[in-house]
């Protein structure tokens, strides 16, 4: 489904952030990618959903090389939930969810049931929260409003970035335990970074360990623990 075939990025300044990487991430996978600040993930990211392009080798999706494929088609099918809650102040929820439904040309009929269903997704009553502006809801329910902004128009993939990461700790095992056992349902692609091991043990299928731009180890939970 995501093939890197020797895959580097070099930024301008001439740092190397991702070297040689050769990767396959399996359609309906939870990837987990982990390693310390700096070692390349979030530039990883970045390649797939093309907000950077690659120095050398080549990305495939489904087989097709992310150049080839139109941007906006490529962005649809790709939803990208990131650490910092990026959701618009003065927007509702509902019109928070519905933006990249709207650009697709949904009707609003399809939009309100879909805004209905993704809200009942993640536990928040519609009727409740669908007119609130995301300030009147929680850290933890901004959240969750981004995950499900992110899954809006049913992408095949799902990008996140250290989701969790600026949540208390019983909000965050609580959204972790919440997006595993919705994953393991809709069964989407989803690429996971993180730089907590407890937390990529928990959620991953497979864990691939980052260092210096390089891939160390790639494998199941029980493979990584097995291995340290
Ligand atoms: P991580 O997500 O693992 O913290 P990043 O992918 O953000 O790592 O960064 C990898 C390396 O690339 C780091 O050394 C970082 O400083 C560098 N880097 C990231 N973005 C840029 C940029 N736009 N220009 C130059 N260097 C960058
Ligand atoms: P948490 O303890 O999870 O961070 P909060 O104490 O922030 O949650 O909020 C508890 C409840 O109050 C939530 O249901 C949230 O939606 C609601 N709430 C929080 N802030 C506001 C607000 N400004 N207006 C209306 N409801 C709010």
């Amino acid at each position: 489904m995501i093939k890197f075939d020797n895959v580097s990025k070099k930024y301008q300044d001439g740092t190397a952030a991702v070297k040689s990487l050769n990767l396959e991430i399996k359609a309906g996978e939870f990837f987990v990618v982990i390693g310390p600040s700096g070692c390349g993930k979030t530039t990883m990211l970045k390649m797939i959903n093309r907000l950077i392009t690659l120095s050398e080798g080549t990305l495939l999706i489904n087989g097709m090389r992310i150049s080839d494929y139109d941007i906006h088609e490529l962005r649809w099918n790709i939803g990208y939930v990131l650490q910092q809650i990026a959701l618009f102040p003065h927007m509702s929820i509902q019109e928070n969810i519905s933006v990249v439904p709207e650009l697709r040309g949904w009707s609003k009929e399809r939009i309100h049931e879909r805004v209905d269903e993704l809200l009942d997704m993640v536990g928040l009553d519609s009727k409740t929260y669908r007119n609130r502006k995301p300030k009147e809801l929680s850290g933890g329910q901004q959240q969750r409003i981004g995950v499900v902004r992110a899954l809006a128009a049913d992408p095949e993939i799902i990008l996140m970035d250290e989701p969790f990461s600026a949540l208390d700790p019983i909000s965050r095992e609580k959204l972790q335990e919440d997006l595993y056992s919705l994953q393991r349902r809709i069964k989407k692609t989803i690429v996971f970074v993180t730089h907590d091991m407890k937390e990529a043990l928990k959620l991953g299928d497979r864990i691939c360990v980052m260092r210096d731009g390089e891939v160390v180890q790639v494998g199941t939970p029980e493979d990584i623990i097995q291995r340290p």
